[in-house]
């Protein structure tokens, strides 16, 4: 690992004037160190921000709904008996996102910001690949690609999105709140990430010196019929080939609305907003959710070895749509 200097910060003040161009904001350490230590990240400058865990790290509910620190380890919201009873596709989607002891040490906020396990963005030694070196190629278009995105891909990159609690924040409406050098913000969690486009290497719409302080979920009356659904090449923990968050509002067996966010498939977490406008006012069936599934998957492009996406994907929605349909609430 390379030599950089390490800053502790005691207040969102202090650690967002520590910022740099070449800094990185440390929290759990579980994505960070991991590529610092395989030298794909190389910041001059660390600034640990888990002394803000007091303002940071706490979990706040309210009639308006849920609000989630973004320094609450994702153990402790995991295994939140009331994030378990009425938020269960937020609790779902952590506790399959990881081992206990990465669950342990990793932040909601480090979470979301997870970096892509393509292994040609995870190997310097591998020359062409346009997230790690702008420009350079991409090395997983005519190469080993099956577990790589099939929805938002671009020319320049087909990276995977890895994480899981992105989806399920989507699928909640969730917001994101951002304190950075020029005040405090909120947006729609949907906007955080980026499309890869022809600039791969920015992930975020985050602004310079920005942090995530917090994730505000609304209430509603789809949060408690929702659930997360993993498919994966193993049962231990991996990352997902596919995946879906949905969260349901029925009325007797009518759609009143619907929100799906889907994983393991796309660039970014994928809003699959064609698939919800098809469930709407409509009874919740079998070939309902394959209609559905059918248009979220409408605009899918497979390569050479990921053909097996779309099916895999659609199957494992319409799953999860008559799983969520099926709770008993
Ligand atoms: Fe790099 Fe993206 Fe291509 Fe992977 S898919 S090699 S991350 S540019």
């Amino acid at each position: 690992m390379r030599p950089f200097a390490y800053l502790s910060a005691d207040t969102p003040k202090g650690a967002i004037a520590a910022s740099t161009a070449d800094s990185q904001f440390l929290a759990g350490g579980t994505t960070l160190l991991d590529l610092m230590k395989l030298d794909v990240m190389q910041p001059q400058r660390i600034i640990d921000i888990n002394p803000l865990a007091a303002k940071y790290g706490r979990i706040e509910r309210s009639a308006e709904g849920l609000s989630l620190g973004a320094l609450v380890r994702m153990a402790e919201a995991a295994d939140d008996p009331n994030l378990n009873r009425d938020y269960p596709v937020l609790a779902q989607a952590l506790h399959l996102a990881a081992s206990p002891q990465l669950r342990n040490m990793a932040t909601l906020g480090g979470n979301v910001l997870q970096r892509t396990r393509c292994p040609y963005f995870r190997d310097p030694s591998y020359e062409a690949c346009n997230k790690r070196a702008p420009g350079s190629g991409c090395a997983a278009i005519g190469g080993l690609n099956r577990k790589h995105a099939v929805l938002g891909a671009s020319e320049s990159c087909i990276a995977t999105y890895a994480g899981d609690f992105a989806q399920a924040l989507i699928a909640l409406d969730a917001s994101v709140e951002l304190a950075g050098p020029d005040g405090q913000r909120r947006i729609a969690f949907e906007q955080l990430h980026r499309l890869p486009g022809s600039s791969p290497q920015l992930e975020t719409t985050l602004a310079p010196g920005e942090l995530i302080t917090a994730f505000s979920v609304p209430s509603g009356p789809w949060t408690r019929r929702s659930l997360y659904l993993k498919i994966r090449d193993r049962e231990s923990f991996a990352f997902a080939l596919a995946s879906a968050a949905v969260a349901l509002d029925l009325d007797g067996d009518e759609v009143k609305d619907a929100r799906i966010g889907l994983g393991g498939v796309a660039t970014v977490p994928w809003r699959a907003r064609e698939a919800e406008a098809m469930l709407k006012g409509k009874p919740m069936t079998e070939a309902g959710a394959e209609a559905a599934a059918e248009a979220a998957f409408d605009k899918a492009r497979t390569r050479d070895q990921n053909a097996y996406k779309p099916e895999l994907g659609r199957r494992t929605l319409v799953r999860a749509l008559l799983g969520a349909a099926a709770l008993e609430i």
